[in-house]
């Protein structure tokens, strides 16, 4: 695909002496006021307000960005791509209900407002496109391609994925079918076997090899060039995949892991072989599926090339759920006793995960949701203390790419009475997906033209780590840098976002006190 120009405008300025508009540069002073807690001896805290302040600078030229989906003639990958050709050419199709228009919805970020400040005449609330917050690109401009083990265009790929409707597929059915995926790397003791039939399109070796990180590089660099662009971003949303064990000296340091590379060692999957060939190049690499691609060696490799990575696992149907309602559970001050997870699903990724060990990947990413949320409040549990939690996934053809997910919440209320949730949701699983695939590009290359620094420093700005812990929102399992929390809240997660964001243009966060609306 061809990108077209760049369709964002800035909606609005800030007017502050902290914040200074250049013709490539928005650049402001911000001030972070925390609290910091001390314990005393006699257990009481002392909480003392704390401010750091910092430069910011965002580079307002939307550069040309292409994304490379690695599992593109995957369910997700042809319904990603599908959705944003038919956003491109502002489609409308019939359907049984009448005429369906392209859209974003389930985007957060073309989907969603946010608030930007209070009228200065009437008091109402602004709310602007969250698009908007900052000069962000926009979808409908990114080129696509990717690599797929599986050879069929992308139009007979969406067929097989069986999540569009007929009328729509008609209209982009032609330019779907000149799609063709990259051969890619296949080891196959990584996925299920059930997936070996559908491996036709394989760049030679079956184990981790020098010439395939070589190989995807060049891949990367050839696309960049067809397509005229400044930057990629390669997402991994192909199968799941079976933990790598972690071993001492294969892939604990970015030097044993590439040395394990070139040895040809068992134990570095596919997800990691792009992950570093990625890293090597700087090209930002998130990784959507469940397995721990980010092994240390792999973290640590992309802290030493100052390489953008981000994972794991679409936070998309049950688990997005489960984020926000458990925050709202236990700060409403009820104690959760038990979730009992059920899914079945039907499509291709149901049928790798009926496979144990690449279940046992999904059930680990699902499982750690709401230690946070827990371990927070003191006053339901103990130390230690943790409500019981069990995941079962069945593959069940029939439903195909419409993942039944059935959960049941047990709690505790006031005077040992019980509440039971029941929640039954249809997922249509890659429509939900999608969505999150574009925003994780979206916040990824904005994040690649942001740059900061401590003020009181006297180091040059620098940009954010890493890891990229800002992409939790859409994330099951969210990576963050080495030895810093991980939160699961959905809520916490959409206001980490939106204040970094509002940050970086010299805004408060807003508080939602509304104090001026009551004072008598
Ligand atoms: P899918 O099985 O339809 O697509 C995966 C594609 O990856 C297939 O076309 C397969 O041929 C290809 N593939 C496998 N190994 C490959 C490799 N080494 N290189 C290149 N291609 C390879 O699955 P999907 O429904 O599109 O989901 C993709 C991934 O996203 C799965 O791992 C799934 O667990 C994860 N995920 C999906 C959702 C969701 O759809 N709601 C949510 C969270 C996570």
């Amino acid at each position: 695909l061809a990108s077209g120009p760049a369709a964002t405008s800035e909606l609005f300025e800030v007017s502050s002496p902290n914040v200074v508009y250049t013709d490539n540069e928005i650049k402001s002073k911000y001030t972070y006021r925390t609290t910091s807690v001390t314990k005393g001896n006699d257990g009481k805290f002392v909480a003392v307000p704390k401010e750091t302040v910092y430069d910011f600078k965002v580079d307002r030229k939307i550069p040309k960005t292409g994304v490379m989906l690695v599992g593109w003639g995957g369910n997700n990958g042809t319904t990603v791509t599908a959705g944003i050709l038919a956003n491109r050419r502002g489609l409308t199709w019939e359907t049984k209900t009448g005429e369906q228009a392209a859209n974003y919805y389930g985007s957060v970020l073309m989907s969603s407002t946010t608030k930007l400040g209070t009228d200065a005449n009437t008091g109402e609330d602004v709310n602007i496109p969250f698009h908007q917050m900052l000069p962000m690109l926009h979808p409908n401009d990114l080129a696509i391609g990717g690599w797929d083990i599986s050879g069929m265009n992308l139009a007979e790929a969406m067929d097989r994925a069986q999540v569009l409707e007929p009328t729509l597929k008609q209209m982009v059915r032609k330019e779907l079918a000149a799609m063709k995926p990259l051969p890619s790397i296949y080891y196959p003791d990584f996925i299920a076997a059930n997936q070996e039939d559908r491996a036709d399109n394989l760049l030679p070796g079956s184990k981790a090899c020098w010439e395939h990180v070589e190989e995807i590089r060049k891949n990367i660099r050839d696309f960049k060039a067809a397509n005229n662009l400044e930057k990629v971003i390669v997402q991994w949303t192909a199968n799941t995949e079976r933990f790598a064990d972690l071993i001492e000296g294969v892939n604990d340091t970015a030097e044993n892991l590439i040395e394990a590379i070139k040895s040809g060692h068992e134990e570095v999957s596919p997800s990691t072989v792009f992950a570093v060939a990625c890293i090597l190049d700087k090209v930002p690499f998130i990784n959507g599926s469940p397995q721990n691609t980010f092994v240390p060696g792999a973290v640590a490799l992309a802290e030493k090339h100052d390489a953008f990575i981000g994972g794991d696992d679409f936070k998309s149907g049950q688990t997005k759920m489960k984020s926000a309602l458990v925050d709202f559970l236990i700060n409403a001050g009820i104690k959760l006793t038990s979730i009992a997870s059920y899914n079945h699903l039907g499509n291709n990724d149901g049928k790798n995960l009926s496979s144990q060990k690449q279940f046992r990947s999904k059930e680990i990413s699902k499982s750690n949701v709401v230690d946070d949320m827990v371990a927070a409040n003191n006053v339901l549990y103990k130390e230690g203390e943790h409500p019981d939690h069990c995941v079962v996934i069945k593959y069940m053809p029939a439903v195909g790419d419409d993942k039944r997910a059935l959960d049941e919440y047990y709690a505790e209320i006031f005077m040992g009475g019980h509440q039971t949730i029941s929640l039954f949701n249809v997922c249509e699983d890659s429509l939900l997906a999608s969505p999150l695939i574009i925003d994780l590009v979206l916040v990824t290359e904005m994040m690649t033209r942001i740059q900061w620094k401590n003020t009181s420093d006297s180091k040059d700005y620098s940009g954010f780590h890493s890891v990229l812990s800002v992409l939790s929102y859409m994330l099951k399992a969210p990576l963050t840098p080495p030895g810093t929390p991980v939160v699961n809240a959905l809520a916490k997660q959409r206001a980490a976002l939106t204040n970094i964001f509002r940050a970086c243009v010299g805004l408060e966060p807003e508080s939602d006190m509304t104090l001026e609306h009551k004072l008598f």
